[in-house]
């Protein structure tokens, strides 16, 4: 019997000679070389005790070595389980009280903090560092440079990613291999990804960005992968020369049309660049255009789904929107019940091959939310243009309530990030006394602005009913995001939470 994933992904790379990875310092490391270090990984996995299904928790810098255990874990029939470099230990207390890994990789520097914490959980506690070094590394160079898969079935579990849980406690998704290779090939063959490109890839890859959407259609074309640790807009302008394509958080785009460097004649090769994760403002796309000529394919997905939509490759791309569904995937719009018609805002529901197997755990939390059907709701309120082009709204958790009025927050952000010196907005629901909750926009300026909120309130008077009018507003320089560019409302919610308070 096959594994899919190692099938797919891994198994081509010991018959290539040529570079797979392109590293920062220009090292590059070739298909063969990457897959020894697979092959080495998965042999030292297998000596730990690590047996088909059990997880294998990492939270690790980026490096070529990390990526290697992505594809010895699930290689060797275990559930690859990435955590976000910032979780605090009281956070991985719960991750690996939740997981119950058989190993938990960590790095170097924090394996004696740590330690208590994977005893607790009875994981066995190895360690990996950004430059490849560590107990993993040296147990691996004693092991041989071939292995034999494990067999798995399409419907195996490959990955567990927990949700980034702005509410309550993180959801652990669980993913199978036929969720990420489906998504993979419909992905590969819209975008027309072939063997000749190389992605420049600088997303982290304990997400579901950088670790699937990115490296698995690099995999599967044979393509190779410009590497880097994180977004510096130096190294990634000084390496772009040799990319075709790049893929990125919107953050990465509007720093590197921050950069002077960033002109049309260093994007001159490049044929795509793709933008996910969070709203590509309108005003980026047309900015981006004009600077380089190129248009960036939004698309958009969430670690339960791996990816929904995408704008067409060939045919408009269209600001603001994130396109159609792709071609395996069902998608509707739904409120009450029903299917909203054309132009009003609902919940999305998807279903297809690339909607996840539940939560970990939760089988209740998997009831609500994935229904018996095959139906997901993402939680994402959206309304379809009348060509069928999808606009994200918001989270239907961000909806604000005033009065028994529902207000969608990107509608009044889309009107204030029009006012002049306003760079960027978040408008969010604080509780009031009167009105349940009241709507309140914090402003991020323009370089070099002195914003008045007042006034940036009064520009956008005429233009909005009177319930969507934000009550008040502030000036912040920067508004929060996490490492993925979402604009993080529940800080701000927090922060603001006493404004309206009698
Ligand atoms: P995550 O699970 O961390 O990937 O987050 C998924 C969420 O990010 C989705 O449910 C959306 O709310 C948001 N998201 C992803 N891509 C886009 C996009 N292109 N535009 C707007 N929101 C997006």
């Amino acid at each position: 019997m096959p594994n899919p994933l190692f099938d797919a992904l891994f198994a081509p790379l010991q018959r290539r000679d040529t570079a797979f990875l392109i590293l920062a310092d220009g090292r590059q490391i070739s298909g063969k070389a990457f897959f020894a270090l697979i092959a080495r990984a998965a042999n030292a996995l297998r000596a730990e005790g690590v047996q088909p299904g059990d997880r294998v928790a990492v939270q690790i810098a980026k490096s070529a070595e990390a990526l290697a255990v992505y594809a010895a874990a699930t290689s060797i029939g275990a559930v690859f389980l990435p955590l976000n470099t910032a979780y605090t230990p009281d956070e991985l207390d719960y991750f690996l009280g939740n997981a119950t890994p058989r190993v938990f990789l960590c790095d170097p520097a924090k394996a004696e903090a740590l330690s208590p914490l994977a005893n607790r959980h009875n994981a066995a506690l190895l360690t990996l560092d950004g430059a490849g070094q560590g107990s993993l590394p040296a147990l691996m160079q004693g092991q041989p440079d071939s292995f034999t898969p494990t067999d798995r079935s399409p419907t195996d579990l490959a990955a567990i990613l927990y949700t980034s849980g702005t509410t309550g406690r993180s959801k652990g998704a669980m993913l199978t291999h036929a969720n990420l290779l489906s998504n993979a090939e419909t992905l590969a063959k819209l975008w027309h990804f072939t063997e000749t490109d190389v992605l420049l890839h600088a997303l982290p890859i304990f997400h579901t960005h950088g670790l699937f959407v990115a490296s698995n259609i690099s995999l599967l074309t044979g393509g190779a992968m410009i590497f880097l640790p994180g977004f510096e807009a130096d190294t990634v302008l000084r390496m772009l020369p040799q990319a075709t394509a790049m893929m990125g958080v919107p953050t990465f785009y509007t720093r590197l049309l921050d950069h002077p460097g960033f002109t049309r004649d260093a994007t001159r090769h490049m044929r795509l660049f793709i933008s996910g994760s969070a709203p590509l403002l309108a005003e980026t796309h047309t900015e981006f255009e004009a600077r380089t000529g190129h248009r960036i394919l939004e698309r958009y997905g969430m670690t339960e789904t791996n990816m929904n939509t995408s704008n067409p490759y060939d045919g408009e791309r269209r600001a603001g929107t994130v396109g159609f569904p792709l071609p395996d995937v069902e998608l509707r719009i739904m409120a009450d019940g029903a299917e909203v018609p054309q132009g009003g805002v609902g919940m999305i529901e998807v279903r297809g091959p690339n909607v996840f197997a539940g939560y970990w755990q939760m089988p209740e939390k998997t009831r609500e939310e994935l229904r018996e059907d095959g139906w997901f709701l993402t939680g994402d309120l959206a309304t379809r243009d009348a060509d069928g082009y999808i606009q994200i709204v918001g989270r239907a958790k961000d909806l604000i309530i005033t009065g028994g009025y529902n207000v969608y927050p990107k509608e009044v952000e889309l009107l204030l990030d029009e006012v002049p010196g306003v760079l960027e907005s978040a408008v969010i629901g604080l509780p009031h006394p009167d009105f349940g909750e009241a709507v309140f926009a914090v402003l991020s300026p323009r370089k070099g602005v002195t914003l008045d909120p007042e006034a940036a309130l009064a520009a956008i008077r005429d233009k909005l009913a009177r319930f969507k009018q934000p009550k008040a507003a502030v000036v912040l320089a920067d508004l929060p995001r996490n490492t993925m560019g979402k604009v993080q409302k529940n800080l701000l919610r927090a922060d603001y939470a006493g404004w309206f308070k009698a």
